[in-house]
């Protein structure tokens, strides 16, 4: 073969490579658009035109930024806002935006469309607040007329009355703790208000008293010295959180702190214990739903496997995150981190 035939052959794979690759973009549900430093469109395939609008042939060179200035793609494009978007073309239909840098000069941004997953997730959200919320009547007549039930009057039946009554409870905390997440997960702005720490701090030293009934030894610290700025019944709620776990998962004898001091500029509340510990493999899972390290121990100690779900999602509603420390039969930390714009001098 000669040297220019098998060059000739080379082009020609060359070329059908380049063909299947275009034909693999043409052919994506997704639209793409290819797009230079500026944002002019370089290539989009036929996707593009159903989702966002833009047409290859027509649109080409024009650049996106100015394109979809006054839409939240163009927010997006210029590094803000969200990168959930309502489609251009039909605004039922709602996007999922991804961009890919692939050089220094060009990158492609992705359009999804997501409405379906999304309608999925708000059939979800909705099930399980209208179940929780339709579990709470009866529930609470139940639990009603167990509180009326004397185990004096019918000793024969007062341990299984004993365990109907924490049973009933049970059933109305988990009632509550989902009805709480359904209200977190609408994904509505909490209300930012100044939340006073001292007094915050000094309600969870009590309440950590109260659950631990001189069974632990329970210290406050606070070096931070700042109120804080969010939903103050929620940040009560998530802390306490913690504190209960603390108490719950701390044998007697042991010490719980709960601190609030500054790292870095930033606020931190944690609460440490000197209880049993967590495996690692289990701390990143710890935030979902009904998960549970040992269930028998979660039950047996009156959790219902949310509490941590909770505290993630406001904290995630206050733009902070949850950071988690623990040591197999030595103790825990829990440290929920606040950026600087939640800190309030105290006072006024
Ligand atoms: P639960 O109601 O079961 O306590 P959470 O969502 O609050 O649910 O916590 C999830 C799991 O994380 C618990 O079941 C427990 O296994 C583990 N856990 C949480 N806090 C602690 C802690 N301070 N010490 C040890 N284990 C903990």
């Amino acid at each position: 073969m000669t040297t220019a035939t098998h060059a000739n052959r080379r082009a020609h794979a060359l070329a059908r490579q380049l063909r299947d690759l275009r034909n693999v973009a043409r052919a994506l549900p997704d639209a793409l658009l290819l797009l230079d430093r500026r944002h002019q469109l370089q290539w989009a395939n036929p996707a593009a035109r159903r989702l966002l609008g833009v047409v290859w042939s027509r649109d080409r060179a024009l650049s996106m930024g100015k394109r979809f200035h006054a839409h939240p793609i163009g927010l997006w494009l210029r590094g803000a806002g969200t990168d959930e978007v309502p489609s251009p073309v039909d605004a039922a239909r709602l996007l999922q935006l991804t961009r890919v840098d692939y050089d220094a000069e060009r990158h492609v941004v992705l359009a999804r469309d997501i409405t379906r997953v999304q309608k999925l997730e708000q059939m979800r959200r909705d099930f399980v607040a209208n179940v929780s919320h339709e579990l709470r009547t009866p529930l609470t007549v139940i639990h009603g007329y167990l509180e009326m039930l004397e185990p004096d009057d019918v000793p024969a039946l007062s341990s299984v009355l004993e365990d109907l009554r924490a049973q009933s409870q049970r059933m109305r905390q988990i009632v509550d703790d989902l009805l709480v997440l359904s209200r977190l997960e609408t994904g509505q702005a909490l209300p930012r208000e100044r939340v006073p720490m001292a007094p915050l701090l000094e309600a969870l030293r009590q309440e950590a008293e109260a659950l631990s009934q001189g069974r632990h030894e329970i210290l406050l610290e606070d070096a931070a010295r700042q109120d804080m700025l969010g939903s103050r019944s929620d940040l009560h709620s998530a802390f306490s959180n913690l504190v209960s776990n603390a108490v719950r998962y701390t044998p007697d004898g042991g010490r719980i702190t709960i601190r609030w001091a500054l790292e870095a500029g930033a606020g931190v509340y944690s609460v440490t214990d000197t209880g049993v510990g967590i495996p690692a493999e289990h701390l990143p899972r710890l935030t979902e739903r009904f998960y549970r390290v040992s269930s028998s121990r979660s039950r047996a100690k009156g959790g219902t496997g949310l509490g941590l779900s909770i505290v993630k999602h406001v904290l995630d509603l206050h733009n902070a995150r949850l950071r988690m420390a623990s040591q197999l039969g030595v103790g825990s930390t829990f440290a929920c981190v606040f950026d600087s714009d939640c800190l309030l001098a105290p006072g006024a």
